[in-house]
């Protein structure tokens, strides 16, 4: 299988928790590698604009609220298969749905404090990297 790239957000939830090794332990434990990671405080503008596609969804308020009521954790994981794999390390959205041994199951508080973001494709991971990071500072 090719080796790519994907996209992980550690969210509020989990970095308040002090879990940003915990999370990342499991994410390379699953065969990634952090190639890009950055700690920011997204901006409401950056956090709306990240979620755009969840604009018209009942709980986009409360989504961009959590997202930017703390630092988060954003890092560009490398592996084969990057997407498929990180998203099977993150269990379901709703941690009540996760199966056990995922970052979800093990970690996460509730369907919106779910501890960890990844992209659901490939199309979207390019674009979700190029939204917070340049290219040379993706340095394997
Ligand atoms: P994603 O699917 O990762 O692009 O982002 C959607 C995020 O919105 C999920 O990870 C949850 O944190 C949140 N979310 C999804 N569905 C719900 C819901 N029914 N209520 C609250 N938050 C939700």
């Amino acid at each position: 299988m090719a080796v790519t790239r994907t996209f992980s957000i550690i969210k509020p939830d989990a970095t308040k928790r002090n879990l940003t090794g915990a999370v990342t332990k499991m994410l390379e434990d699953a065969g990634l590698r952090v190639v890009a990671s950055k700690r920011i405080h997204m901006t409401r503008d950056q956090a709306e604009g990240f979620y755009a596609v969840h604009k018209d969804r009942p709980f986009f308020g409360e989504l961009v609220d959590f997202m930017i009521s703390g630092p988060v954790v954003v890092q560009v994981l490398e592996g084969e298969g990057a997407m498929q794999r990180n998203r099977d390390i993150m269990g379901a959205t709703n941690p009540k749905d996760a199966a056990p041994g995922t970052i979800r199951a093990e970690l996460a508080e509730s369907i919106e404090a779910n501890t960890v973001h990844g992209s659901d494709s490939d199309e979207n991971a390019a674009i979700e990297i190029a939204y917070f990071f340049k290219p040379e500072e993706l340095v394997g």
